[in-house]
């Protein structure tokens, strides 16, 4: 740590600061930028030379940044490795990339320090009172946002963009709406039938989210789900469609009952401990038996944490339920943990599928898969069947089981009765011979 006496102001001074220069840029209609710097490689630098070198780096590039400063401008250090710069009354826009540079240059030059010459670099993100946030906190967060954009671009400095904040406010505007949409019962659910195969019989379906917004029209659950596992929301989502999905399932399916109803799990739930209790209690509610009730979880969703994912997934097996790997082939499955996971289920992904007539490469990935599965005494789906041809390679191939709009597109539940008659007459995807997406 450096000393008090020769530091530059701390983290708390900066937040002082930031409140007073707001309050007084908000009275006279000006600006203040925030720059933030991170040096590089400074814990090897403490691990290589030791922790009282490491201090004699950051008094330098204290004393560096402070030469490159205006006398209004103000040094903080707000973190082991970080600084921040206060600009205060910014006349120019521009002033933000040439001061972020000039500090930079400062910095990056070769350094002697304790007669030791090291070549450091640092990394900026900055952002700009009233241009990119109209408080303090949000203004550190677009500063602390840039710079991590640099260091994932691997660029020098990163101005905060104000397309980006944009973006930020609609993602928060479509969490506050889907909040709503949850609490008014308007999200619901459209089932796609899943069939056996060998035998052309229906055996289930799984259910995919639908949310009709006011404005915006059908929002792709792709979009939504993301934005509710940035939040608890999606713990309040999923426990909710458990209870629709197994209502709705029992009332469509009474005539048959051997069918299995696939439920996407997200990826944020798969390390929550309250998810086999929740499954334990809509099971029981709506009597299902657990058989019929499969969870579809990613690969790349169990590769996050894959020990307390075998944990939830155990539980959950130990229920009865079965545990199926959706968009099998897109992630990164750890061969040695498919092995120890309690998965019954395969499901290929339908980028292998959909063109598989015409590719051989997806066709011998997708009879890889098929091996796999079989190997490991799992069985197969594939989705993404859009027409006969495919549909027909696949049983030839040996997979257990079809999915796709070839097959049935996503219904409402109400519609499922009728289309179990249909097909009781006719077998299923007769009807068209073709279907594009
Ligand atoms: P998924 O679980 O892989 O679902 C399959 C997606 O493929 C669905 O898109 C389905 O409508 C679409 N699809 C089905 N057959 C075909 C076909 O023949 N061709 C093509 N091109 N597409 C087909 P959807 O409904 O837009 O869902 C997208 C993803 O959103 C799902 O992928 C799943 O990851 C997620 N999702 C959907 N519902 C839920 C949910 O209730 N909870 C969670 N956590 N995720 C959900
Ligand atoms: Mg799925
Ligand atoms: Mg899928």
């Amino acid at each position: 740590m450096l000393h008090e006496s020769e530091t530059p102001l701390q983290r708390d001074q900066l937040l002082n600061q930031l409140d007073q220069h707001i309050t007084k840029a908000s009275e006279k209609g000006g600006r203040i930028a925030l720059l933030v710097f991170n040096l590089q490689h400074f814990r090897e630098i403490n691990i290589d030379f030791g922790h009282h070198f490491g201090d004699s780096v950051l008094k330098q590039v204290a004393q560096c940044i402070q030469g490159a400063l205006r006398p209004n401008d103000r040094l903080f250090h707000i973190g082991s490795d970080e600084f921040a710069v206060l600009v205060t009354d910014l006349k120019a826009y521009q002033i933000v990339q040439l001061a972020t540079e000039k500090i930079l240059s400062s910095i990056t030059s070769n350094q002697s320090i304790s007669g030791q010459v090291l070549s450091l670099s640092a990394q900026a993100g900055a952002a700009v009172y009233p241009d990119h946030a109209d408080n303090r906190d949000d203004l550190l967060r677009a500063a602390d946002s840039a710079l991590s954009s640099a260091r994932k671009k691997r660029l020098k400095y990163v101005i905060y963009d104000a397309s980006r904040r944009q973006q930020e406010e609609l993602r928060a505007k479509l969490k506050g709406d889907l909040r709503e949409a949850l609490k008014n019962n308007d999200l619901m659910f459209h089932y796609q039938p899943q069939i056996d195969l060998r035998q052309g019989i229906v055996s289930g379906c799984e259910a995919l989210i639908r949310w009709p917004h006011e404005t915006q029209g059908w929002i792709s659950p792709e979009i939504f789900i993301a934005v509710a596992e940035e939040s608890e929301l999606i713990e309040e989502l999923t426990y909710w469609s458990f209870n629709i999905i197994m209502r709705e399932w029992r009332q469509s399916f009474a005539e048959v009952p051997s069918a299995s109803i696939a439920i996407n799990l997200s990826a944020a739930l798969l390390h929550s401990r309250e998810i086999a209790d929740q499954v334990n209690r809509s099971i029981n509610i709506w009597g299902i038996r657990p058989a019929s009730l499969v969870l579809e979880v990613t690969e790349s969703a169990m590769m996050v944490d894959p020990a307390i994912a075998l944990k939830t997934l155990n539980a959950l097996h130990e229920m009865g339920v079965k545990i199926s790997i959706d968009d099998f082939g897109t992630g990164y499955s750890s061969l040695a943990y498919l092995k120890k996971l309690p998965v019954s289920e395969l499901k290929i992904d339908k980028s292998f599928v959909l063109h598989m007539t015409e590719d051989r490469k997806d066709r011998e990935i997708v009879q890889s898969i098929i091996d796999l599965a079989h190997n490991l005494h799992m069985h197969v789906v594939a989705e993404g069947i859009e027409n006969l041809q495919t549909m027909n390679l696949l049983k030839e191939m040996g997979c257990d089981y079809g999915q796709g709009f070839y097959i049935a597109r996503p219904m409402p539940a109400a519609n499922i009765p009728a289309y179990l008659d249909t097909v009781h007459r006719e077998s299923p995807g007769a009807a068209d011979d073709e279907i594009s997406a």
